[in-house]
């Protein structure tokens, strides 16, 4: 019985047309996420004692683990937290934030377009493969970083990952080809903010 599983996507394949087409959820999820969760599972077979951990500790003890895991955790591990949280992180016809949350943003990044700007432009401007992230630090404040290729925040740093953009390439290609800023900014029509507010401190 493997330990990790996708879960189900908590909306059809079509839910964030026009933003994200179904075709590219569809494969997206049922190839690309998929094979991270079978890759990571067929890695930790032989290691009983690391299918004890959670996801997240083998991430942020990744590379202290035996060196026949590692990239694999670091890869597949990352690639399955990554997109469990994307998926999670939108929503059929998207929302705005709670008064709640814009207030935080505002005291973060000046006003919540400001925030939105800052944050395409980090997307848009990573070389090759990663995410873009709003991240919490422990203090409470927030900031936006990017990561490389699967790599999630919790593996270098102490913060806590609120809101997570896929910019693969496989993410977005079939519909905007290489026009990722397109990408990005259909990517905001659909956000889930209730879920991003739940995961702040
Ligand atoms: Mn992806």
């Amino acid at each position: 019985m493997p330990k990790f599983t996708l879960a189900q996507l908590p909306y059809p394949y079509n839910a964030l047309e026009p933003y994200l087409d179904a075709k590219t959820m569809e494969i997206h999820y049922t190839k690309h996420h998929q094979t991270y969760v079978d890759k990571l599972n067929a890695a930790l077979n032989d290691f009983e004692n690391l299918l004890q951990q959670s996801l997240e500790t083998l991430l942020k003890n990744w590379s202290t683990l035996p060196e026949a895991v590692r990239l694999p955790v670091r890869n597949f591990g990352g690639g399955h937290l990554n997109h469990t949280l994307f998926w999670e992180s939108l929503q059929k016809g998207g929302s705005k934030p709670s008064e709640k949350l814009e207030a935080t943003l505002k005291k973060s990044f000046g006003s919540f377009s400001k925030f939105q700007e800052e944050f395409s432009a980090k997307a848009a401007s990573l070389f090759g493969s990663g995410w873009a992230w709003l991240v919490q630090e422990s203090n409470g404040s927030l900031m936006i970083i990017q990561t490389a290729n699967q790599d999630n925040p919790i593996m270098t740093m102490s913060v806590r990952p609120l809101l997570g953009l896929d910019v693969w390439e496989h993410a977005y290609y079939l519909k905007y080809q290489s026009r990722r800023p397109e990408y990005i900014d259909a990517w905001w029509h659909v956000v889930n903010w209730e879920e991003v507010e739940k995961r702040m401190l």
